[in-house]
């Protein structure tokens, strides 16, 4: 308990609101108010533990109280403006140091933007070298192409010449040749219908590569389309151990494409299928594209298979499977033209093949592909 003693006229000032106030701070008050004197008691209960309050504490208390007596309100005011002008000080030196963290960091924004300016500068010169490769590298292609168009178109001629003279040569009808000038007769007449059959393949890719492919655009029937090419798959087949599974598709299946183009890319799948295959199953179906519209038809075999590290080389121009050839007709030129077909019909073909066990290629074709933006022609 502390007891207050007061002048008169203190009991006015504590019936007020700080009065009130500092009653909360303690477990009682009481202020009793007298003519010439005015006495105020506050109670405090001292917590459990705290250390008892012995009168050498108690002297102590008061003198630490004493110390934090409050002086006039003049040395009061002194104080707070110290107090303000240590602030003041303090906050002038966080600016001044606010302001050089400033400076620093205009600086080093600075410095990188000019980094970032050279850097975009290269990058631009990169990208218009880049440009100039890709046209150059585009003029190479077509030259390519035509070239190969060209040289093709004209070995086409002598070719089916020498072929056709073979043919009247070995004819009943001409003068009888020995056995061994019938062999060669024959010889000839093979390596020229292999290269009857490499020069057509290349006049066929360079015309895709040329752009002069452009699709006739129809509605075309996959089941027809299916039962037409069964019958000439099942025409390849030689070996009675290779079964031919050519799944009808349901009735009114279509598919808006170029007819002739989508059959030359299904034979050829299935002319491959049945060469690399000794014995099991060549099937081809169709199905409902995944998330999309359109379809998937499906060519499968049993046969050889094409290792895993090979896939992307196979749609290379004139690249074969070592020892995939051997006692195999073929040009390697199937492939790289069956995809750039598929590309024009707005679809994509697909590999999955594991060696031993068999090859399946997919064609994906939209329902409606979007006609490609005309092909830029090259009459030269
Ligand atoms: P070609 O059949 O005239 O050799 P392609 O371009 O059609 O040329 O095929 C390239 C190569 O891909 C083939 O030589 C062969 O090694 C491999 N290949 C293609 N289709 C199959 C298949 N169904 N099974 C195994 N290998 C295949």
């Amino acid at each position: 308990m502390v007891e207050i003693v007061a002048g008169p006229g203190a009991t006015a000032v504590l019936a007020g609101d700080p009065a009130a106030a500092a009653g909360r701070l303690v477990h009682e008050m009481e202020v009793d108010g007298g003519e010439s004197t005015t006495r105020v008691r506050l109670f405090r209960r001292l917590p459990i533990g705290a250390a008892p309050l012995t009168p050498e504490r108690i002297a102590a208390l008061r003198v630490e109280l004493a110390g934090n007596a409050p002086g006039t309100p003049l040395d009061e005011l002194a104080v707070q403006n110290r107090e303000l002008m240590s602030a003041l000080d303090e906050v002038r030196a966080q600016r001044d140091e606010l302001a050089e963290t400033n400076q620093g960091v205009m600086a080093l924004y600075n410095e990188l933007s000019q980094e970032l300016e050279e850097t975009n500068r290269g990058v631009v010169a990169l990208y218009n070298e880049l440009d100039e490769r890709s046209a150059q590298l585009k003029a190479a292609s077509e030259a390519k192409s035509r070239f190969l168009a060209n040289v093709s178109h004209e070995l086409r001629a002598p070719v089916t010449a020498v072929i056709g003279l073979t043919r009247l040569l070995a004819d009943s009808g001409s003068d009888p040749l020995t056995g061994e000038q019938a062999r060669h007769v024959d010889l000839i007449r093979g390596s020229a219908t292999d290269l009857l059959t490499l020069v057509n393949d290349l006049l066929d890719l360079a015309k895709a590569e040329a752009g002069r492919l452009e699709p006739a655009w129809t509605e075309v029937d996959l089941r027809a389309l299916f039962g037409q090419l069964r019958g000439t798959a099942r025409a390849v087949i030689t070996r009675p151990e290779v079964q031919l599974v050519v799944a009808d598709p349901p009735t009114g299946s279509a598919v808006t494409s170029d007819e002739a183009l989508l059959t030359q890319v299904l034979r050829n799948l299935l002319t491959n299928a049945i060469k690399f295959t000794e014995r099991g199953t060549v099937s081809m179906e169709l199905r409902a594209a995944t998330g999309q519209d359109g379809w998937e038809i499906e060519v499968a075999d049993t046969g050889i298979g094409i290792p895993p590290e090979l896939h992307q080389r196979i749609f290379e121009e004139f690249y074969q499977v070592p020892g995939s050839s051997s006692g195999r007709t073929g040009t390697g030129l199937g492939l790289p033209y069956a995809q750039r077909l598929v590309t024009l019909l707005g679809g994509s073909l697909h590999l999955a093949s594991e060696p031993g066990k068999g090859s399946v290629f997919t064609v994906v074709l939209p329902s409606r592909p979007m006609p490609p933006a005309p092909a830029q022609r090259d009459e030269g």
